[in-house]
């Protein structure tokens, strides 16, 4: 037995077979990720698979048995899926959740104007981002228009190859002078993210009933009414967000890394809805949790805090068994394990003072197990219990899943949370478990595939064991 603690590079570790195993779910992964851009849109492609797996609706069961496939859907934005266990549900489930929801940039209930003669869309920015890396990029418009009957009109434009797409302006560096001497947080600041639609003005025989300054506003309007049926009100009741118009792409010669859009966290959504998927007879019942709005504190009816979690178990227990009470559904909670998906800092050589050797995940190593997260003294962080870590570490360690450690940085740098707090409140063991990201909340993201495979594999050995 090897004394010292030291993760190998994963790729070593592994069969020619394997590699290709890897290779081929990276492909999936990728083609998922252009698809799905939005919380909705990966809830909406996460019910395709679920259904073509023998999932079916919740409202569809009778009664709940073991082998039986349920998922449940909250607004279009948020998911969960169970494979119902040997086990009766009491004896607690196997959880794996994460977050669907991504930096971007969001309209304003207001958002249309001219300026310039120029249309524009303003903004306000979704989550931490740095505002500098939105500019001067091709940018797509994602997202669900409600008009006053309740009917939708899905919007994606900027994905197909002959689509338009949208950009914000930066300065040009002759003349950046005074812009180049701020702080790089205020280089860009958040009233500038604003959406440049359209150039060419209406052509009005009333000419002189419209100040020039309308007429290319005039035009979109006139545009997207005739295309999609919106007005302007419209706007006031929708959910459109601006996510970069970049494609999944391999990385290095060797195509070993995946640049992507989004992968915080869709990479643990993803590598979790496949497990699921491949989930057969588990001992406790599998389940999979995907949620929205992570990046702004989990508040709202779709994020973890809401009661959607707990009010699903509820129904889910009322359908397996004749004495629903409120302590079994409790019990069942407490005794309930889950691996908390989201994504670690990859460890930077071109940002080596930020991090601490020893402590760092990095890119090709496995699934990072990390304890606990936090900032300046563990602040905020939801501690997973050293006895739940070992049962996790035997676990990965019995089935081959390759793994590594890490904190999110250096002591006093910085932090982060993710939802396993909000798990922990239910007095369950939760355990953050995920892939590293490079360039983590950028526009375009970086992992390493032989990672993504891993936490595939980590998540569905929980899930089944
Ligand atoms: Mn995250
Ligand atoms: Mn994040």
């Amino acid at each position: 037995m090897e004394k010292d603690f030291n993760p190998k590079n994963a790729w070593l570790e592994m069969e020619d077979v394997e590699h290709e195993e890897v290779f081929d779910f990276n492909g999936d992964y990728a083609e998922f990720l252009n698809n799905c851009k939005t919380e909705r849109e990966f809830v909406q492609g996460s019910i395709e698979l679920l259904e073509a797996e023998g999932f079916r609706d919740i409202c569809e069961f009778q009664k709940l048995k073991k082998g039986d496939k349920v998922y449940r859907v909250n607004r279009d934005s948020a998911i969960m899926a169970a494979v119902i266990g040997e086990r009766p549900l009491t004896d607690g489930m196997r959880i794996v959740g994460a977050h669907m929801d991504s930096p971007r940039i969001d309209l304003k209930p207001n958002p249309l104007y001219e300026d310039s003669e120029i249309a524009y869309l303003s903004t306000h920015y979704y989550g931490g981002v740095k505002k500098y890396q939105w500019v001067s990029i091709p940018l797509a418009i994602h997202g669900v228009v409600v008009k006053e009957d309740g009917s939708k009109v899905h919007i994606n434009i900027g994905e197909k190859e002959d689509d338009p797409v949208f950009y914000i302006s930066d300065l040009l560096p002759h003349l950046g002078q005074d812009q180049m001497q701020k702080k790089m947080s205020e280089a860009i600041n958040g009233e500038q993210l604003r959406l440049i639609i359209g150039s060419i003005p209406e052509k009005s025989e009333k000419d002189e009933e419209k100040k020039p300054k309308d007429k290319v506003k005039t035009a979109i309007l006139n545009h997207l009414y005739k295309e999609y049926g919106i007005t302007g009100e419209d706007l006031v009741s929708a959910e459109l967000q601006i996510v970069p118009a970049m494609k999944a792409r391999d990385v290095g010669f060797d195509r070993g890394l995946l640049a992507a859009y989004g992968h915080d966290d869709r990479v643990c959504a993803y590598t979790a809805l496949r497990a699921i998927l491949d989930v057969d007879k588990p001992q406790y019942t599998a389940v999979l949790l995907l949620v929205d709005k992570e990046e702004v504190g989990s508040m709202g009816s779709t994020g973890m805090k809401s009661h959607f979690f707990e009010n699903t178990v509820a129904e889910m227990i009322n359908l397996s068994s004749e004495n629903y009470s409120e302590l079994i559904l409790r019990r069942t909670i407490e005794n309930s394990k889950s691996l908390s998906g989201d994504v670690n800092a990859a460890y930077d050589p071109n940002f080596a003072d930020a991090f601490e050797k020893n402590n760092s995940s990095y890119l090709g190593k496995g699934v990072v197990i990390t304890k606990y997260t936090g900032a300046r003294g563990k602040s905020g962080s939801s501690e997973a219990s050293a006895e739940f870590v070992a049962e996790i570490r035997s676990l990965f360690n019995n089935a081959g899943v390759l793994w590594q450690t890490g904190e999110l940085g250096k002591v006093d740098k910085g932090g982060g949370g993710t939802i396993a707090q909000f798990l922990a409140n239910y007095n369950m063991d939760v355990l953050d478990c995920g892939p590293v990201v490079l360039s983590m909340h950028s526009p375009y993201e970086l992992v390493s595939k032989v990672d993504v495979y891993h936490t595939y594999l980590a998540y569905q050995v929980f899930m089944e064991k």
